[in-house]
């Protein structure tokens, strides 16, 4: 067996190969190569034998069989055993110390337009692969050199030490598992978009988060996709929507036994809630007070109550529902503005009158409840991958809140207080950060997503709290419409009637009193009748996804009725924050999870 280290090189892109050949050869390299990294090194005088030097065979099938043979990859793959030496020696083969390799440009192929599926097998690399594999996988002793980038350092490292260090072997073996798993990556991406069946595996999607990001499609790498589109057809942020929005029902029909629904905007709940059953009162404020079977159906109740939160939010929604979807439900979304619904399933007549919205475009999925996502979540922001271990972690009524801080000799907190905290605390696990939310009787009544203040959050969630409650009041709710106004317009003025927000005079004031009855105008809430209502809002549950870093969210809150706070500790304003809480009547609860969702 010889002492000359041998190189084997097959390279289809050829910068520096020239250079690299010269390099190998001054330092006594034996040159092994393919077909036409040979024919290269050949013409400028370089000394190189033909892999099938040591196949023995020639290459066939049009350069489908180059180097694929024992004679290259037991020379490769051989350590320094005594019995792979023996094997080696039985067989004539020699041991190989290097080998430099790049890929056929499957990816470049493929970019083409039009470009046929003959093409693009013609363009997939085997052996190439075999060889940066092989020899990755015995980095221990052999040297793979898969980026021309890398020539330079690679032939420096040899003259001057006359050997490549374990750390660099270490290295280049890296960056060749990094360009097989890409290569592969390639090679699936165009064979998924070709065989896999639409809706199946994969779904291509009109358009990414605007109508300019095009292409964009949902897939999935190893299984079918978890979903079903029954009716519609899914845009990207109706599936984030949907895919956030499912768990959190999911979690919170679990959490606390009841079904549960969320209506979802701009990948955050504008409302979620279970079906606590609904007052008369709230079945009017609600606007499903002439829904038949509402009684008798949890999820409806739930829906009701998740899209009665904040109704202008909710306008165009996704809705998640945590059960199959019943009759009642179904009518409840048939009116509302809504871009499309997911649940584990649909009953015929629910999915008949689904699919008739929006001259049949209506997004119905069907969801697998059984389905439980991978551990690790990857994201791509810029380029640039980002991996962390999926907020797995469990809310539940019996676990999470039960570190009271104030009042220090307190009793159990009761159970629709544990219930309300569940609801705002699994709501806000799905709601981009920061946020605070306030829930009262198994819903949301106001939510602040997304700000980057957490005492905005917490105003923002106050203010939606205190509107919703404007809308219980009597003047609210004997609103005389104008015969004809549409739903979304109602909500439009209630809204705005309930924030305080009408003016005086003006275009916008005429506006607003179109809506009515001539004679039927409602005067607007003056500060004294505001505050004398607001005041009757008490029981509040007030979650936050971090801790309060000042007391004045704590002031906000107490301000909308709250009575009991959740909330990460660690600030360094905790004491004063407990001690204003105490000074407020509230019972503070440290929820021991921080909830940052984005
Ligand atoms: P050459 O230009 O030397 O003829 O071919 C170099 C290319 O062939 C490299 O991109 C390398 O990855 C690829 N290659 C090496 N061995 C084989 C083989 O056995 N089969 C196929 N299809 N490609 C190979």
């Amino acid at each position: 067996m010889s002492s000359r280290k041998t190189a084997i090189l097959s390279v289809y892109d050829k910068t520096g190969l020239l250079d690299l050949a010269k390099g190998l050869h001054d330092q006594n390299v034996r040159l092994l190569a393919s077909g036409g990294t040979a024919k290269m090194i050949r013409q400028a005088n370089f000394p190189v034998d033909d892999v099938s030097a040591i196949t023995k065979a020639p290459e066939m099938l049009g350069g489908r069989v180059k180097t694929l043979h024992p004679a290259v990859h037991g020379g490769i793959l051989a350590r320094n055993l005594d019995s792979d030496d023996s094997d080696l020696s039985a067989n004539s083969i020699d041991k190989i110390d290097f080998v430099v390799c790049n890929l056929y440009p499957f990816s470049e192929t493929v970019a083409r337009i039009n470009v046929t599926i003959p093409e693009a097998v013609e363009e997939i690399d085997i052996g190439g692969v075999t060889l940066l594999r092989a020899a990755a996988k015995n980095h221990a002793r052999v040297t793979i050199i898969s980026d021309p980038k890398d020539y330079h350092d690679f032939l420096t490292e040899l003259k001057q030490d006359g050997e490549v260090s374990e750390k660099s072997r270490q290295r280049y073996a890296l960056k060749a598992f990094e360009q097989t798993s890409s290569y592969d990556s390639a090679i699936s991406d165009f064979f998924r978009k070709k065989y896999a069946g639409e809706g199946e595996q994969q779904l291509p999607l009109r358009y990414g988060a605007n109508p300019h990001q095009k292409p964009a499609t949902v897939f999935m790498q190893d299984s079918q996709l978890p979903f079903k589109v029954l009716c519609g057809a899914p845009g990207y942020i109706n599936l984030l929507d949907a895919l956030n929005a499912w768990p959190l029902v999911q979690e919170l029909s679990q959490a606390l036994n009841y079904p549960a629904a969320a209506s979802f905007k701009h990948v955050s709940p504008a409302g979620a809630a279970i079906g606590v059953p609904l007052t008369e009162v709230e079945r009017k404020v609600y606007m499903v007070d002439d829904v038949e079977g509402i009684e008798n159906s949890g999820l409806a109740q739930a829906y009701a109550r998740a899209r009665g939160a904040d109704r202008m939010s909710s306008f165009g929604d996704m809705i998640a529902l945590s059960q199959e979807v019943d009759l009642p439900t179904a009518k409840i979304i048939s009116r509302e503005v809504s871009d499309g619904v997911i649940a584990p399933g649909y009953s015929d007549e629910a999915l008949e009158i689904l699919k008739k919205k929006k001259g049949g475009k209506y997004l119905v999925l069907q969801m697998d409840p059984d389905y439980v996502p991978s551990n690790e979540e990857t994201r791509t922001v810029f380029g640039i991958k980002l991996q962390q271990h999926r907020n797995d972690a469990k809310i539940s009524p019996a676990d999470t809140f039960n570190t009271v801080i104030v009042p220090k000799s307190s009793s159990p907190l009761p159970e629709s207080a544990l219930r309300d905290l569940t609801v705002a605390t699994i709501a806000l696990k799905y709601t981009q950060s920061n946020s605070v939310c306030y829930a009262l009787n198994g819903q949301i009544i106001g939510l602040g997503a997304g700000q980057q203040s957490r005492i905005h959050c917490t105003r923002l969630a106050g203010d939606k709290a205190d509107n919703w409650w404007m809308r219980f009041h009597a003047r609210t709710l004997s609103l005389q419409w104008k015969k004809g106004t549409k739903r979304p317009s109602k909500s439009n003025a209630i809204d705005l009637l309930c924030s305080g927000l009408v003016p005086d005079s003006g275009i916008e004031r005429d506006d607003f009193e179109a809506h009515f009855e001539p004679g039927h105008v409602p005067p607007v809430f003056s500060a004294d009748e505001r505050k004398a209502w607001l005041a009757k809002l008490e029981g509040v549950a007030v979650s936050s996804d971090a801790f309060f870093p000042f007391i004045d969210n704590v002031f906000r809150a107490a301000r909308s009725g709250a009575k009991f706070v959740a909330a990460p500790t660690g600030s360094q304003n905790d004491g004063v924050v407990f001690e204003t809480a105490e000074k407020l009547g509230l019972t503070f609860v440290e929820q021991h999870l921080r909830l940052f969702h984005h």
